[in-house]
């Protein structure tokens, strides 16, 4: 059985050391130790100002929404993971969906401009696979309209844009640092901002709003996270750069050995690298999708049809939308397995499988 997904799993005697620092505290949660200083490594590794740890991706989405006291409609993209939309709807905001560019996979700006009405307050955009958005158009739309904007930077973790961290870009950006993620901490989020004041309201946001013994500032949640998730991530930052190494990898294999699948890769911003966060085929046709996914599914190779469908065409609580780029390519694209523990001997065996598939006409 070969899954689509694994975590990465540090060796157990490293995350033991810092449970038994958690024993000798007995500081379970509430910013603690731990949860600091996954603060300052990570923004450190990042050369970011600030990074703050909330509870997960999710959360953090909708605290940026709500910090930035955004209301009417939110223009976003229809391909990305459920929780985009529905932190939107969830903050009593109506999402507006603009289609996504077919080659970048990420909103296409040329569209944001006529979906803009008197209502909109924002732009929620997602850097698809870690695949940074057109972030300088982006900015420029936004500032003539007087717009936030916010991205869901979910994939992205690692990502530059000309040497300096994609999450520096909007206004907020938030990460996730969920178990399947490329990086994680079993649960867990990231919330990014260049603004001092912002930064300090999304803190106290995090705590409930208390901003001392016997006041509050604003509405608040719980974000915070716990001491023994930041222990999973202060272990895993120490593999990082060997999680990226391997990834980088096994996708250089795979595009090697799936010369010949009918298929296209998202086209990578050119001033960005590319993480490695997921391995995405766009393939010539549903048919073929559905061929090879059967049939692989009958050895057990897994992988996922991730993003599908459509969130502009899906959801229940929505007027449905069908925007035809994005249900083209939601139809069309599959995500092979690829995770840290990959073998390239897996990768061969599955390549060569997928190749077999289409070719048996
Ligand atoms: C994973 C993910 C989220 C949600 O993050 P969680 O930490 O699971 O809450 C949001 N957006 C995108 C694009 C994601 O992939």
């Amino acid at each position: 059985m070969i899954p689509v997904t694994q975590p990465f799993l540090p060796p157990q005697e490293e995350y033991e050391k810092y449970i038994d620092g958690i024993w000798k505290r007995n500081w379970l949660t509430n910013m603690g130790p731990l949860a600091s200083q996954l603060e300052m490594e990570l923004k450190d590794h990042l050369k970011l100002n600030h990074v703050l740890f909330v509870t997960n991706g999710t959360v953090a989405i909708q605290m940026a929404i709500k910090a930035l006291g955004i209301s009417g409609e939110v223009i976003t993209t229809p391909f990305s993971f459920i929780a985009t939309t529905s932190s939107i709807v969830w903050e009593g905001c109506t999402p507006v969906f603009v289609d996504i560019d077919a080659e970048s996979l990420c909103i296409d700006p040329k569209k944001i401009e006529e979906a803009i009405t008197e209502k909109t307050s924002a732009i929620l955009a997602t850097h698809v696979y870690g695949n940074p958005c057109d972030v300088e158009a982006i900015d420029i739309i936004a500032k003539k309209h007087n717009l936030k904007v916010i991205y869901d930077a979910a994939h992205a973790f690692g990502v530059e844009i000309n040497g300096r961290s994609v999450f520096e870009y909007g206004d907020i950006s938030t990460c996730s640092l969920h178990a399947t993620k490329l990086y994680h901490s079993i649960e867990g989020g990231l919330l990014i901002t260049k603004d001092p004041e912002l930064l300090k309201k999304l803190a106290y946001i995090r705590n409930f709003g208390i901003a001392g013994f016997d006041s509050f500032s604003e509405l608040g949640l719980n974000g915070k996270n716990s001491e023994f998730h930041a222990a999973m991530g202060l272990v895993n930052l120490k593999y990082i750069s060997q999680i990226h190494e391997k990834r980088k990898a096994l996708a250089e294999l795979y595009n090697e050995k799936l010369k010949n699948l009918r298929s296209i890769r998202p086209l990578w911003h050119s001033k960005a690298n590319n993480n490695h966060s997921y391995y995405p085929v766009v393939l010539e046709s549903e048919e073929l999708l559905l061929k090879l996914k059967n049939e692989m599914d009958k050895q057990e190779i897994f992988t996922r049809r991730y993003f599908y469908p459509s969130l502009a065409s899906a959801l229940p609580y929505l007027p449905k939308l069908e925007l035809p780029i994005t249900e083209d390519i939601a139809k069309r694209v599959l995500c092979l397995p690829f995770y840290y523990d990959l073998t390239f001997e897996e990768v061969e065996y599955i390549a060569r499988l997928m190749l077999r598939i289409q070719n048996n006409d």
